[in-house]
């Protein structure tokens, strides 16, 4: 059976490119970065490498890379290291309400040690408005910390504006940008944020490691104390393989980015308009353009506890879809919170299923879905009537 993968947003599959630029140091290159003779001298190039390969994706400098072990370790180590240069009752922070889990759940970690937070409401189309944040800001506002894109929606949010009001206000910005990077330029001359967060796995790079973008001359707290590589900001023996990966998926992302936006926006918008003429009760979800180039988000309105049973079957068929995110998997039968901070209703945010296309699907695998898609809604609307026909 034909297998196709449409779950871009959980992961991405290593781009046999990625690959290659990895293998050298799980052989011949074997030294430890911080050792001085040439082994460590080998292994201290490639960091270099990368470093200069994850900057250039943002026209930074490469002083201003961390590399870290995921988003959620960036995450965290923006959240913590800012808050834990205040007392609690001196530091405010402001984030959105559908942030992913690694904000959400430091936030409500650092709630718990007295730190204020505020949570910004969204708009039904996914997007948080600027105006929200001039409301929320306070004299002890240190850091804002907003996605660029959202990983269930996949909605962009005006990251350069929200930028600017919480600069002007004096305070940090920070932006999680796992879903975003490599997918739409981000550029640090033209966006005021101080941090940025990104995954490599996101980007057909490897699992397990990420970076975080501090602006020259902001200061954090550091999140793991050690030997002091990173600049002290995370001590712990490098992945040099994973960092080597990681740079040439940065580069990759960026010397295809324009055509292959364009590529995905295309097939992207082709399924959503055929599914929803094919699928009577269809409907998508999130702003119809500002969203992520391969990303959709569909609802099926009087289907919505249906959701996991259609990612299911298409399963069957050697679809792989999601119904949320991977991370929502643990809660599935449960209203999204992503989908209720959009003010849906509970039931309607129950079901959703999110398609997300990557750089080797093709057009005809976007015929296959195209195709299978209503048949199986077809078949499910038939076995719910005829289940709630059994009930009566
Ligand atoms: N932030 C967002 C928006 C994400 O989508 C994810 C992963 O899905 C993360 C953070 C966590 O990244 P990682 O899997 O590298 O920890």
């Amino acid at each position: 059976m034909e297998q196709i993968y449409f779950d871009h947003s959980a992961t991405t599959p290593l781009d046999p490119r990625v690959v290659e630029a990895m293998l050298p140091f799980y052989g011949t290159v074997f030294g430890n970065p911080s050792s001085l003779h040439w082994a460590g001298q080998q292994a201290k190039e490639a960091i270099d490498q990368g470093r200069r390969q994850v900057a250039d994706l943002f026209h930074a400098d490469p002083d201003e890379i961390v590399f870290t072990a995921s988003g959620t370790e960036s995450d965290n180590m923006v959240l913590t290291g800012v808050a834990a240069q205040y007392k609690p009752q001196d530091c405010h922070i402001i984030t959105s309400s559908f942030e992913h889990p690694a904000i959400l759940e430091t936030c409500k970690y650092l709630q718990k040690l007295g730190y204020e937070i505020s949570y910004l409401p969204v708009t039904p189309e996914g997007i948080v408005d600027p105006e929200s944040l001039k409301q929320e800001l306070r004299p002890n506002t240190r850091l804002v910390s907003v996605m660029a894109a959202n990983n269930v929606v996949g909605t962009l949010q005006p990251v350069i504006e929200l930028a600017r009001i919480t600069k002007a206000h004096g305070a940090l910005f920070h932006t999680d940008a796992v879903q975003a990077v490599g997918k739409i330029p981000l550029l640090m001359n033209v966006m005021q944020v101080d941090f940025l967060s990104l995954s490599a796995h996101k980007l057909h790079g490897p699992k397990g490691i990420g970076a975080l973008y501090i602006r020259k001359g902001v200061v954090i707290e550091p999140l793991v104390h050690g030997g002091g590589q990173e600049r002290g900001l995370r001590s712990a023996t490098e992945n040099v393989a994973a960092i080597a990966g990681l740079g040439r998926a940065a580069e990759i992302a960026g010397s295809e980015m324009t055509a292959e936006a364009k590529r995905l926006v295309t097939m992207r918008d082709r399924i959503i308009a055929a599914v929803t003429e094919e699928v009577p009760n269809a409907y998508l979800i999130g702003h119809p353009y500002k969203r992520l180039p391969g990303h959709i988000c569909l609802g099926f309105e009087g289907q919505e506890g249906e959701a996991m049973h259609l990612m299911l079957a298409l399963n069957e068929e050697g679809i792989a879809v999601s119904t949320g995110s991977a991370c929502s998997s643990h809660n599935a039968g449960q209203p999204s919170y992503i989908l209720m901070a959009m003010g849906m209703d509970p039931v309607r945010a129950r079901g959703s299923l999110r398609i997300t296309l990557g750089r080797f699907n093709t057009e005809q695998e976007a015929d296959t879905f195209i195709k299978v898609l209503p048949r199986l809604t077809e078949n499910l609307r038939h076995i719910t009537s005829r289940s709630f026909a059994a009930v009566a």
